[in-house]
């Protein structure tokens, strides 16, 4: 339950979405995805949604800014279909402004032009 002080800043607010480390292209010894997100399988478009209902109805709409995000193991090294399909979970989210943007995770060797060009 997120609750808004009296007075307080406009805040930002992340809703995360872990995604376990499927798409990592190996597992770094320091990083254990598997730990840190709790899950061993990707989150289904069910759960996804659910969390994003949840959280958005505890968080103060007036004057937040809230985004969602792909947290955990590598969102890009997934299959374009189901980024795609995650993808699209949050695009009526977007339309109505409920949800301002979406963070995901990635890295160097799985961002490319043509992946920032899919994500646009
Ligand atoms: S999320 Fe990143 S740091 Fe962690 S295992 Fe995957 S590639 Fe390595």
């Amino acid at each position: 339950m997120v609750k808004e002080q009296p007075g307080s800043k406009p805040k930002h607010y992340t809703i995360p979405i872990f995604i376990p480390g499927i798409a990592c292209p190996f597992q770094c010894i320091f990083c254990d995805q598997e730990k840190i997100t709790g899950r061993q399988n990707l989150p289904t478009p069910e759960e996804v949604l659910q969390t994003i209902h949840q959280y958005l109805s505890t968080i103060p709409g007036h004057g937040s800014t809230i985004e969602t995000g792909f947290f955990g193991g590598t969102f890009t090294g997934l299959p374009l279909k189901t980024q795609e399909m995650y993808l699209s979970l949050l695009q009526p989210f977007l339309k109505e402004g409920s949800v301002a943007g979406i963070r995901l995770s990635t890295r160097p060797d799985h961002i490319t032009p043509e992946i920032l060009d899919f994500l646009k």
